[in-house]
């Protein structure tokens, strides 16, 4: 097998690279993703992935391309749905446009799987491929990946894993996905923002832990991200469950009050008494390499069948 070509897409990052079967990286480029937002983004993606090979000279070298998205993608990793940072890709057929564009088979998928695709290889949880892993991302926005019995779990429709559009009771205010009351209203970085702002407006959100970490209202926003936590850890006992994300990795993030927070809700005995965290540290290429190791692995099974 050649090269995988891992292309992750952000509402403000592009990120690409080139990567072997073993999860080795070159030609690493980041730009910005502003030319996804126009009518033209496939044409604008497909001449930006033609120049890239052609830069570093990949012509037949190249096996797939992965692609992350910021979005939920239909089953057979094609169809983009709704993406509210990314308008251009909306409600379209990347994988097949861009793959007829560049001649090269494509697959597409949420930004969100490739991490814990990434995170799992990196930390080495699942050798056997058998065991059940959650992937609890806390950005901007409350990013989830689920994994059981040694493969990501996708759902009837591609959509599975979406824990922060849970509904929480009591909740009015409207989400960015259109429903009312979703848990992201509370657990996401959005909201910390708001928090800090109408709270703390003399203090810088990168502070906020470190300042406010003992404060009621701080307090209070860390033990609501446990409850989503929890009630996916009590429905599906993970073998081990991912911590990360940017507010994850501000500094004084109180992690052991939110791990106390969420074995406090978990069932007991288990799954609260033997829970297994980890706190993989990203940085700007994981979902570009994860996405080239989900690729590898659809390829080879393709090969297989
Ligand atoms: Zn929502």
């Amino acid at each position: 097998m050649g090269y995988v070509i891992g292309i992750d897409i952000g509402g403000t990052n592009f990120r690409i690279g080139t990567v072997d079967t073993s999860g080795n990286l070159k030609n690493f480029e980041r730009t910005s993703s502003e030319m996804l937002q126009s009518d033209s983004a496939v044409d604008n993606l497909g001449q930006e992935v033609k120049s890239y090979i052609k830069r570093h000279a990949l012509e037949n070298q190249v096996s797939a391309i992965s692609v992350g998205v910021p979005s939920i993608v239909s089953k057979d990793k094609s169809f983009v749905y709704s993406t509210p940072n990314l308008k251009g890709l909306e409600n379209i057929d990347l994988g097949n446009l861009l793959s007829a564009y560049v001649n090269i088979p494509v697959f597409v998928d949420r930004d969100v799987n490739y991490l814990l695709v990434n995170d799992i290889k990196t930390h080495q949880l699942d050798p056997e491929q058998e065991k059940t892993i959650l992937g609890f991302y806390l950005g901007t926005g409350f990013g989830n990946a689920v994994y059981i019995n040694g493969r990501l779990h996708v759902g009837k429709n591609g959509a599975a894993g979406e824990l922060g559009h849970i509904p929480m009771y009591g909740i009015k205010e409207a989400c960015t996905c259109g429903n009312i009351g979703c848990s992201e209203t509370r657990c996401s970085g959005r909201y910390l923002r708001h928090l800090t702002d109408t709270c703390f407006p003399e203090t810088d959100i990168s502070e906020v832990f470190v300042k406010h970490g003992d404060d009621p209202v701080i307090q209070e926003y860390v033990d609501t991200l446990a409850i989503p936590m929890a009630t996916e850890i009590s429905i599906l006992d993970p073998d081990y469950v991912i911590m990360a994300g940017g507010v994850m990795t501000m500094e004084g993030f109180p992690m052991e009050r939110l791990i106390k927070a969420v074995k406090d809700r978990a069932r007991k005995p288990f799954p609260s008494e033997n829970l297994e965290f980890v706190f993989p540290k990203h940085n700007q290429d994981s979902g570009v390499i994860g996405g080239a190791y989900a690729a590898f692995d659809k390829l080879s099974k393709q090969k297989h069948s």
